[in-house]
């Protein structure tokens, strides 16, 4: 089975989609990994959804990645006495480390870190920013007392967005801890870090996962915009968390930090995804908007590896049409007769590594002599990956000799991942090269491909050869 398009679609599972049959419908409609969201998820359902995309995998050969998105430290306030209240423009409102339940004047912040890093000027948002307060007085201890700047009804526990505080909280909080042993047990193949602030934050992960799980950061918070450089070299790949970041900085802001985010990924050659409200109307309605179908549009002329559905997969009324529907748009935005132009504006310089150096000869000979496929042979996934940072116009195979690697490629832009067995030597991989070329449907008797790989074979990030091979009529060299 074989997409028809090169950017990838991960859709979220929940309880409209949360069963083996609806997996195998999405899955079927395009979806290339599935997100398991730990707000909403018990360690144990991420066990269960784990086996259900890993039958669905059996099923169908081909290998799915699955995606679990840690809840992080997400703020709420606490509780009021009468469940909730009105808070009126130009009102004082008091946060403080009181637990006693709140009212109109004061309310608890159960986190007495945060208190003590909010100073005067700092803005505090409510219920996704419908509430903004000011602080306005920082000098006692234990609380600070703000300004209404925009008012409205406030209930329990709702949540708490600080855009202007590096907030002194490690990112992983300890449901994430246990969240995340049940992923790393369960063989995940991607895990994403929600409100990290400092690469410090990415560091603190991996050192759990050991390489046992691509470790890929939300953007969602102004503070890690401002470390983009540092986060990127830390993180394995990054997502455009368009729902928190719009609460945190003005909305009209979040198109330019998108591109932003999506080129500092690019450069570096880390797999990227925009998320989040991207099918929104499709929650309730079998039919996107014209805005919507253009911002999906827009992010796949951006060159990301993939786009993201939440709510619209795991609690809307029409999961599979909002799949079907990314597909299409995929596939007639790649169809597109800007599309390759668009994507070649868009190519960085290559680093000055063997691995690019030998992916832009790559691609330079397969547009030249206009060949079939470029064929990446990866143990670590790291000649994939660079091959795949040049944007090739031609497929992408790659294969790789370990399950977990080929399905951690299933995020990347372009690229068809294949598990097989390990070649011997030089002559082998070429031979099982064009074999699988011509088994996967990406060559015919008689076309040529070209193969990157890295010598001693196993050997990973050497990437250091490459060799033009015939595909014969039986599908041999
Ligand atoms: C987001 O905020 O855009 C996001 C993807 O995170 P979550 O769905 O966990 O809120």
């Amino acid at each position: 089975m074989r997409r028809q398009r090169r950017v990838k679609i991960i859709a979220t599972l929940g309880p409209a989609s949360n069963d083996e049959a609806a997996i195998e419908r999405l899955f079927t409609a395009g979806a290339d990994v599935f997100r398991i969201n730990m707000s909403h998820s018990t360690p144990e359902q991420l066990r269960d959804s784990v086996r259900m995309i890993r039958a669905v995998e059996r099923s169908h050969g081909r290998p799915i990645a699955a995606l679990v998105d840690l809840q992080g430290p997400k703020l709420r306030i606490g509780t009021f006495e009468s469940g909730g209240i009105v808070l009126e423009k130009g009102a004082t409102f008091v946060l403080d480390s009181d637990p006693a339940p709140g009212n109109a004047e004061r309310v608890h912040v159960p986190h007495p870190e945060i208190i003590i890093g909010l100073e005067q000027g700092h803005r505090v948002l409510l219920d996704d920013g419908r509430i903004r307060l000011v602080i306005v007085d920082s000098s006692l201890p234990g609380r600070v007392v703000t300004k209404v700047e925009v008012g409205g009804k406030l209930s329990n526990r709702k949540g708490l967005n600080l855009p202007d505080t590096v907030i002194p909280l490690p990112a992983l909080t300890p449901k994430d801890y246990t969240d995340l042993e049940a992923a790393i047990d369960a063989e995940v193949d991607w895990v994403a870090l929600s409100f990290i602030q400092r690469p410090e934050d990415i560091a603190a992960a991996k050192k759990i996962t050991r390489g046992r799980a691509g470790v890929m950061a939300k953007i969602e918070k102004p503070q890690a915009v401002g470390w983009m450089a540092d986060i990127t070299e830390a993180a394995d790949a990054l997502m455009v968390a368009r729902g928190d970041l719009g609460v945190e900085m003005p909305l009209e802001r979040l198109p330019g930090v998108q591109k932003q985010i999506v080129r500092a990924a690019r450069r570096a050659g880390k797999p990227v995804v925009v998320a989040t409200q991207m099918l929104e109307s499709m929650i309730v309605s079998p039919m996107p908007t014209r805005a919507e179908v253009s911002d999906v549009a827009t992010a796949i002329f951006e060159g990301v590896d993939a786009v993201m559905l939440s709510a619209e997969s795991a609690a809307g009324q029409y999961p599979v049409e909002a799949v079907g529907t990314m597909n299409r748009i995929a596939e007639a935005v790649e169809r597109d007769p800007t599309y390759l132009s668009v994507i070649h504006a868009q190519r960085n310089e290559p680093e000055r590594t063997g691995a690019d150096a030998i992916s832009v000869a790559a691609r330079q000979i397969a547009e030249t002599l206009d060949l079939s496929a470029v064929v990446s042979w990866t143990s670590s996934g790291a000649t994939a990956l660079r091959v795949a940072r040049e944007r090739p116009d031609m497929s992408i195979l790659s294969v790789s000799p370990l399950t977990e690697i080929g399905r951690r490629l299933a995020l990347v832009w372009g690229v068809h991942s294949v598990v097989g067995a390990d070649a011997h030597d030089q002559d082998d991989m070429v031979d099982r090269a064009c074999r699988i070329a011509f088994a996967e449907g990406f060559a015919r008797a008689g076309d040529r491909i070209i193969i990157v790989a890295g010598l001693p074979l196993g050997t990973p990030g050497a990437t250091n050869m490459v060799q033009i091979a015939f595909v014969g009529g039986d599908g041999n060299a």
